[in-house]
């Protein structure tokens, strides 16, 4: 099975009412032919990014990704609905998913650039996630094939401050934390994280919700953790298939993994801090640690160890939670894309966002199908 490089999209999204107000300007531009993504120097209306030219030379970069979503103004011909986002990604992905492949979608960007708008969404504009929810149960209510069952199981946690907690329970105080172990043939996993078993689109639904309540409640009660916590939905869909001529019996496993990463701004301003702050440090870690990861298998002949060493033996997935749990969603079993959010007028975060995202198309994995004989 050939290795398929990470898909990168970006997404840009419309002026924020604050925006608005300071007098920004668009600093993004989206060809529709030829999918390039272009960044503009500011003018100055915009005391936050003039302030920013005079410290700093700016020029006009271009990058190209395998998508651009213009969802910058709604009138516009080209506007990238959720539902656009959905078909485009969402959509291809569960294919593969039901062809027995693990996926995962990660969004990145600074806070407020719309990664949890583009993967959760809201009740009227529903993201990725829902969506992925929906449509898996309408394929599966939409088979009619006596010989294959489906199995669905739901999970969701989050990793804030190098811990992780199950969304999917009430909150305790203190807060309860699980722990990683590692097992020979599936990796690391967490232990006891609630892996519920769902039958119904209003059931993986109301997990949904319920996680996602758990995650924002901690949020405003917390000092907005939910810019500080990666989140990560996972479905898996097994398929049973049945011959009922040769009488074996098939199994298909395919895990969707889809994941709401902390603001990227957080690894840079904790740089600039150095590790005063205990929760500014960890988040630092696994943010930072994702960066390098990333670094590593996007150039895997920069890595320190040389060239004779293997690539594996060199990323250093281990040295956060966050890496070492998305392990094979970043360099091994598993078809990856990368989500870039960007804010329209923040020159600086907006560059270093795409150039994350420039590097991450580098990255090459080797999803296989998961098929497996049980009798
Ligand atoms: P993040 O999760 O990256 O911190 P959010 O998803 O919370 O950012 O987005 C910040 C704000 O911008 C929210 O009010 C959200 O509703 C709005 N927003 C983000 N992307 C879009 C978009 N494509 N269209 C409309 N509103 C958006
Ligand atoms: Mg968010």
């Amino acid at each position: 099975e050939p290795g398929g490089n990470v898909r990168v999209v970006v997404r840009v999204r419309g002026f924020l009412p604050r925006e608005i107000e300071r007098g920004a300007e668009c600093l993004v531009n989206m060809d529709p032919v030829s999918q390039a993504t272009k960044l503009l120097v500011p003018n100055d209306t915009d005391p936050a990014n003039s302030r920013l030219k005079m410290r700093k030379v700016m020029e006009e970069k271009q990058f190209t990704f395998d998508n651009s979503f213009w969802s910058h103004d709604k009138a516009d011909e080209h506007y990238a609905h959720q539902e656009d986002v959905y078909n485009s990604l969402g959509e291809e992905f569960l294919d593969h998913n039901f062809e027995g492949y693990h996926t995962c979608i990660f969004a990145y960007g600074q806070t407020g650039s719309g990664k949890s708008y583009t993967m959760m969404g809201n009740q009227e504009q529903p993201g990725l996630i829902p969506r992925t929810c929906q449509d898996l149960f309408q394929r599966i209510e939409a088979v009619d094939e006596p010989n294959i069952t489906y199995n669905v199981r739901v999970s969701y946690f989050e990793v804030y401050n190098e811990h992780v907690r199950d969304l999917l329970v009430p909150r305790q105080d203190p807060p309860h934390y699980l722990k990683i172990r590692e097992s020979p043939t599936e990796g690391p996993y967490i232990k006891d994280l609630t892996d519920a078993p769902v039958k119904s689109i209003s059931e993986i639904m109301r997990y949904m919700k319920m996680g996602d309540l758990s995650r924002t409640t901690a949020s405003t009660k917390m000092n907005d953790t939910s810019s500080r916590s990666h989140s990560v939905f996972t479905i898996m869909l097994k398929q049973i298939h049945h011959d009922m001529d040769t009488d074996e019996t098939t199994e298909r496993t395919a895990r969707i993994r889809l994941v709401d990463l902390a603001g990227s701004e957080r690894a840079k301003a904790t740089e600039a801090t150095g590790t005063r702050l205990r929760e500014g440090s960890n988040i630092n870690k696994s943010l930072t640690t994702l960066g390098r990861v990333i670094a590593a298998l996007a150039d895997p002949k920069s890595s320190r160890n040389g060239a004779s060493k293997r690539n594996k033996d060199v990323v250093p997935y281990r040295d956060s939670i966050l890496t070492w749990l998305l392990k094979d969603s970043l360099g091994g079993n598993s078809k990856t894309a990368m989500i870039a959010c960007i804010a329209p007028a923040d020159y600086d975060e907006t560059l270093s966002t795409l150039r994350y995202a420039d590097q991450a198309k580098r990255i090459r994995t080797r999803a296989k199908v998961n098929q497996d004989h049980v009798s």
